[in-house]
């Protein structure tokens, strides 16, 4: 059962003029409009759209969505009943069985863990849902409920048992969030699905979360603005210019937040080890890579391990990652620079030279 709270729902209507904002991201697309099919749905929390703009069928929408509904029943932290639900409501009792889709993603998750030096920590969601950032329970908590939590997290307490189908979380309490790698997966998988029908060209977008499938009925480049982070949705500041293939993820505060009653503002990305959202600067982090999945995780990584470590990191994987700060500077590696495109001059591009 959907257990959807008040403030999701304020959140599903801020969400739907996010991703109409979304499109308006996408530069470019007027000339192919007339065979285009669109179809919008609010999934994993947050408005899924697909456009496809050649060899459109309602048989690859269709199992497009079909799919998106499946992962959605598998992957939710924030809906009982899905199989995450019930391996953390099962943490610390005993494994519970799932898909190798399922095992697959949570040591793709494991494996950024380790990348990233456990910035980014598949093993946080007792303290995603202690703070409740986007939910009804939102709220700053006490320090000593903030170490409690932290004591559940731990990827050593992650065990996928691939033998045997399952996955057990060792601490009692503790819980799987899956919400920072999830939607990339899922936008690949739709890729797959709708090559599979044959479709030619289609532009996926998960919240945000853009994949570029094929290529653009005009033979032109694909085109997709990065919001500015200051400005509303769907105000870019510059694009990056990208062929087929290609997924752009954005990690920003401006997603998911909220302001205390003493004024001051929190996140939703958080600092696995402290316990409090990031303060480091950054305002967003955009990742470019052929794998929506590395994108979304690494997105989310980087805002947290900051520009020097996140831009090599990000070299070292060859994706792309663009940082922006709260000065308005533009931190990129050779790869953004490569395919990005800025347009608003009141953001200055820093040398990533002088970063480290
Ligand atoms: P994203 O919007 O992809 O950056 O994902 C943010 C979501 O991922 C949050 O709403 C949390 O559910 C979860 N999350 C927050 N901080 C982290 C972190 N450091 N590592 C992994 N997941 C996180
Ligand atoms: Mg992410």
């Amino acid at each position: 059962m959907n257990h959807k709270t008040r403030k999701q729902a304020k959140n599903a209507g801020k969400t739907f003029f996010r991703a109409a904002a979304t499109f308006l991201l996408l530069v470019g697309l007027a000339s192919c409009k007339a065979q285009a099919l669109d179809r919008s749905e609010l999934v994993l929390g947050t408005i899924c759209t697909v456009r496809i703009l050649d060899g459109a069928s309602n048989n690859a929408m269709n199992a497009a969505f079909a799919r998106l509904s499946e992962i959605e029943a598998e992957m939710s932290a924030n809906i009982s009943g899905t199989v995450v639900a019930e391996i953390n409501k099962n943490a610390g009792i005993k494994p519970v069985p799932c898909s190798a889709e399922l095992r697959y993603l949570v040591k793709k998750a494991m494996e950024i863990y380790d990348a990233s030096d456990g910035a980014f920590d598949p093993s946080i969601g007792a303290l995603v849902k202690l703070w409740g950032i986007g939910f009804d329970n939102e709220h700053v908590p006490e320090d000593k409920d903030i170490k409690n939590a932290l004591l559940l997290k731990g990827k050593e307490n992650i065990i996928v048992d691939d033998k045997n189908g399952n996955i057990f979380l060792a601490k009692k309490g503790m819980e799987l969030d899956l919400g920072a790698i999830a939607k990339g997966y899922a936008a690949d998988q739709l890729a797959d699905i709708l090559g599979k029908y044959r479709v030619k060209a289609a532009i996926i977008d998960l919240g945000g979360n853009i994949k570029f499938v094929g290529k653009k009925p005009d033979k032109q480049s694909w085109k997709i603005g990065i919001q500015n982070p200051y400005d509303s949705r769907g105000a870019r500041l510059g694009m990056a210019i990208l062929e087929g293939g290609f997924s752009v993820v954005t990690s920003g505060i401006y997603e998911r937040n909220f302001t205390a009653e003493d004024g001051s503002f929190y996140h939703h990305i958080f600092d696995p080890a402290t316990g409090y959202p990031v303060r480091n600067g950054l305002v967003s982090v955009s990742i470019i890579s052929k794998s929506s999945t590395d994108a979304d995780g690494l997105a989310t990584a980087l805002f947290v391990l900051g520009k020097e470590k996140g831009i090599a990191l990000a070299d070292k994987l060859g994706v792309g990652a663009i940082f922006i700060d709260e000065d308005k500077k533009l931190f990129m590696n050779d790869f953004a620079k490569s395919c990005f495109l800025l347009e608003d001059r009141s953001f200055t591009e820093v040398n990533s030279q002088l970063v480290n």
